[in-house]
């Protein structure tokens, strides 16, 4: 069981109804690509409008720790749409998924150790944070497979 037990309503009580909805939208359109997974909280990459893939870091229960790359989050420091997208889908997604996502970067080490690339670790720590890399290592791993 990795299922961070988010709080949605203290998470979005004190933000913009628009940007509550279009979280929620981003969320819809499975913009939303979870990385890690854990009752502590949750890493995932979200599709931005303009194609750029944003960093979201989100604790549970309430985002008291919660982070983005985007420039929204840059400027004013508050919970942006793709935090509230990242919460979203958590919420909606099944513990079949959220296990398999716990699980998510162990597996593509192992492929990758499997490669016998021996900056394996290094690449994936680097994926974590970086989606390009993350979607190239793992279209990779599932091509070669
Ligand atoms: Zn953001």
């Amino acid at each position: 069981m990795h299922a961070p037990a988010f709080d949605y309503d203290a998470i979005t009580r004190d933000m913009p109804e628009a940007r509550v909805k279009r979280g929620e939208n981003y969320a819809d359109k499975g913009w939303v690509s979870l990385v890690e997974c854990s009752t502590a909280g949750v890493l995932a990459h979200v599709l931005g409008e303009q194609g750029i893939a944003y960093v979201v870091e989100v604790s549970a229960p309430d985002a008291a720790d919660a982070r983005c790359t985007c420039k929204d989050f840059a400027d004013t420091g508050l919970r942006c749409k793709h935090v509230v997208a990242t919460v979203r889908t958590v919420l909606d997604a099944d513990p079949e998924t959220l296990d398999d996502v716990a699980d998510r970067l162990r597996r593509l080490l192992d492929q990758l150790e499997m490669e016998e690339r021996d900056d394996a670790d290094l690449l994936v720590e680097r994926a974590r944070r970086d989606p390009a890399l993350l979607r190239e290592l793992e279209g990779e791993a599932a091509a070669d497979s």
